[in-house]
């Protein structure tokens, strides 16, 4: 059982069953969160008799780091795998522009049940949600490889379908690692009922809705679990959010050669979005070995763009940084199991 899978007052509890004190428990969460120490037996601030219990009992970390890869640029994929051999991703990105920070992506659930067709993920389906210790343990160990500026919920699962834990974690690295809510981004396939059930909220993070196309019948396919969802409902849920928590949302799309990156696509789109307060993230797609979808060209992607900035959508591409090193979604856990 994990320091972080007990809510504070059960942790003292245990820590003192385990023969310490109360506050013992506060000093082991101040060490790991100020200080970023993943290890007990570093904590010079516990009796040393209670260290080597607390590690025994209450690990601060279940997770190993099953794989690890470093491209040239710098980006860092860890394979992480918890005690019943789930595996997820996690993702440390350097800041390109700063030099200094990076944002973390990070992992919701264990596979994914919405199933988009260019997505590793998705072919894998979904095995289990993570726990909120398991996104916060993401956190711990993204940081050990450098510091943290940023994190976006954009990698394997969908956020919205392990709420809970998602908001239960968010909390954690709002409060206790201090990412605060606009350094934070949820990036899920939108559904609308979820979305105005939890926008009252006003949770501490911002949204981000992929999108991947204008058209009803192409998004079908491309997102299978929101097949029958109208694009309208999406858009409508989106503006609803925007009204309540007012902050903008980002609309984004996986840019697939030859699918949906055409300038039409884009005349779409911007239409879909006028009058709205929106940005857009283009996505040019990874490739993923075997599959049906390829990259599309600089020149596509730069049309695509420029279409919509003739309609005035404001629209940032973000070439996905560490191809070298399995950076496509899911890509590294599909070859652990392979
Ligand atoms: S792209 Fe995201 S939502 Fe789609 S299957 Fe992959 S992880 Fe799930």
């Amino acid at each position: 059982m994990s320091l972080f899978a007990l809510a504070p007052d059960e942790a003292e509890r245990r820590v003192v069953e385990l023969g310490g004190k109360p506050f013992h428990a506060r000093v082991a969460r101040r060490e790991v969160f100020e200080r970023g120490v993943l290890d007990y037996a570093e904590m010079t601030g516990l009796p040393a008799s209670l260290r080597a219990k607390l590690a025994a009992d209450l690990p601060i970390l279940t997770a190993e780091v099953a794989a690890r890869s470093t491209a040239p640029d710098g980006t860092t994929k860890l394979l992480l795998r918890f005690p019943d051999g789930a595996a997820v991703e996690t993702v440390h990105i350097p800041s390109r522009h700063t030099g200094r920070g990076a944002t973390l992506c990070v992992s919701s659930q264990v596979g994914c049940a919405v199933g988009c067709p260019f997505c590793a993920s998705g072919r894998l389906g979904v095995q289990r949600n993570l726990a909120a210790h398991e996104i916060v343990e993401q956190f711990l160990l993204g940081r050990s490889v450098g510091p943290l500026s940023r994190s976006v919920v954009m990698g394997i699962g969908e956020p919205l379908l392990n709420y809970e834990a998602v908001r239960a974690a968010l909390g954690v690295v709002h409060d206790e690692l201090g990412l605060g809510a606009r350094k934070v981004t949820v990036s899920t396939v939108g559904f609308p009922e979820r979305l105005r059930a939890i926008a009252p909220t006003r949770p501490p993070f911002q949204l981000a809705i992929s999108l991947h196309s204008p058209d009803q019948e192409q998004r079908d396919v491309l997102v299978p679990a929101m097949a029958g969802t109208p694009i309208e409902d999406v858009l409508a849920a989106g503006d609803d959010w925007f009204a309540q928590t007012g902050r903008e949302i980002t609309y984004e799309v996986v840019l697939l050669g030859g699918e949906n990156d055409s300038p039409g696509h884009a005349a779409r789109l911007a239409e879909r979005l006028r009058g709205r307060r929106a940005g857009v993230n283009l996505i040019p797609y990874n490739p993923v070995a075997g599959d049906a979808y390829r990259r599309p060209s600089p020149d596509a992607v730069e049309r695509f763009r420029a279409a919509l900035a003739v309609a005035g959508v404001v629209a940032t591409v973000r070439w996905s940084r560490g191809l070298e090193a399995d950076a496509a979604c899911g890509q590294l856990r599909l070859r652990e199991r392979t």
